[in-house]
């Protein structure tokens, strides 16, 4: 992968090439704001650096369009002053070098003691904190919302913990409640409510009346909980 660099007016645009067997010329504009040409093997590297030229103003139009939905997905950089989220509640990041690598959560804010602030290492940290977290939390729950299925009978699934990209739980007949990671940033109602969803698929398999009136039952305030745990960060 060869990284260059063209002038447009006041910008830069900075791009990658790939060389492969192929016929054309292609360039790509990334959600994440790169620009990657793929070219055939034989093109000269001046020849390429023409073709960006010829298309800037086309890259620079897509880069500030990806760039528009940047705000809604805040990319963490994991520096000091930064917010992050644990039950529903903003912590400010703090980094603090210590031999001895831990999180502290204390009075708005988040202190990750670290050898150093690489911010990798600092990611790692928080990660590792965050599943340690939502394994306590979400066991509680799973703990508290399953006595109201005891007495119908049940026996206590099994917790799983994973990240998912497009669900907040799921519930497998083989008597998993799988939960996603990131519930943990969310109010301990919220965990609660995804729990309970879940555990009343035991009895109702999928979303047909019958399941909503044993939500009701099990969860009344499911609803506004809902509402809540939608609502974006
Ligand atoms: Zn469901």
């Amino acid at each position: 992968m060869v990284r260059k660099s063209i002038k447009y007016g006041e910008r830069t645009i900075e791009y990658s090439v790939l060389y492969s067997d192929r016929k054309t010329l292609t360039i790509i504009v990334n959600p994440d704001g790169s620009v990657l040409v793929r070219a055939p093997k034989r093109v000269s590297e001046k020849k390429i650096e023409e073709r960006v030229q010829k298309k800037s103003k086309w890259i620079v139009k897509h880069l500030d369009f990806f760039k528009k939905f940047k705000p809604l997905i805040p990319q963490r950089q994991y520096i000091s002053g930064e917010t992050h989220l644990y039950l529903g509640r903003r912590y400010r990041l703090k980094t603090n070098i210590h031999s001895e690598e831990k999180v502290v959560a204390t009075r708005g804010c988040l202190v990750v003691h670290a050898k150093n602030k690489d911010p990798e290492r600092i990611k790692n940290i928080v990660d590792k904190w965050y599943r340690e977290k939502a394994l306590e939390h979400f066991s509680k729950s799973l703990n508290n919302c399953f006595e109201k299925f005891e007495k119908m009978g049940f026996s206590k699934p099994s917790l799983k913990i994973r990240k998912m990209k497009t669900r907040w739980g799921s519930y497998s007949t083989k008597g998993n409640v799988t939960l996603n990671l990131e519930l943990i940033k969310k109010p301990k109602e919220c965990i609660d409510y995804v729990v309970m969803h879940e555990l009343c698929h035991m009895k109702q398999k999928n979303h047909g009346d019958g399941f909503y009136d044993l939500l009701f039952k099990v969860f009344p305030e499911w609803r506004g909980v809902k509402e809540m745990l939608e609502k974006p960060e």
